[in-house]
């Protein structure tokens, strides 16, 4: 069995705890978060970290802010997937790629994974790739998006399984 991981809000607790974090520090560096808030609705779809900062002329925070990652994994799906071997493990992520890769990178969960990719459209490609690759067994496709899975082939790919991820128990799907 393999098994593909979205990052945000599935292993990373990206929206209730880490742009929770991002709000405060910049407020702390003196830009309200109702300002902050409008500002990242605009630029959400091609959002880096550095350019916001920079938008605000808050380039200095970056790392505050990134090295508290580590801090925002979600442990309890982690404690499971660190049981399955790395060769059944991939990630694949949505968004900026620089920014996506140096969060992973913080949370130190990356030797987790055989194969990490980051893309900016559909998730498609990449999963039927890991689909294709793996034709003889069950790939199941982990995601906290209901849409990442609209455009996926089925028909083609029957060894597909996906999981709309709520924050639910894992561990009866993973072994
Ligand atoms: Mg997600």
């Amino acid at each position: 069995m393999k098994y593909i991981f979205d990052f945000d809000d599935v292993l990373f607790n990206n929206t209730e705890q880490f742009k929770k974090y991002m709000y405060e520090c910049l407020e702390d560096a003196g830009v309200p978060s109702h300002v902050a808030v409008e500002y990242y609705k605009k630029v959400r779809h091609e959002f880096s970290l550095r350019n916001f900062l920079t938008h605000f002329g808050k380039e200095h925070i970056y790392e505050k802010i990134m090295s508290k990652c580590p801090d925002f994994l979600n442990t309890e799906l982690l404690e499971i997937i660190k049981k399955i071997r790395k060769e059944n493990c991939y990630m694949i992520t949505h968004g900026e790629k620089e920014y996506q890769l140096d969060k992973i990178k913080k949370t130190g969960i990356t030797p987790l994974f055989s194969e990490i990719i980051v893309i900016q459209g559909s998730k498609k490609e990449a999963v039927e790739r890991v689909c294709a690759k793996h034709k003889g067994e069950e790939v199941i496709f982990i995601d906290d998006r209901a849409d990442r899975f609209a455009d996926l082939d089925f028909k083609k790919f029957p060894n597909l399984k996906t999981i709309l991820y709520t924050g639910q128990n894992l561990e009866p799907y993973l072994q």
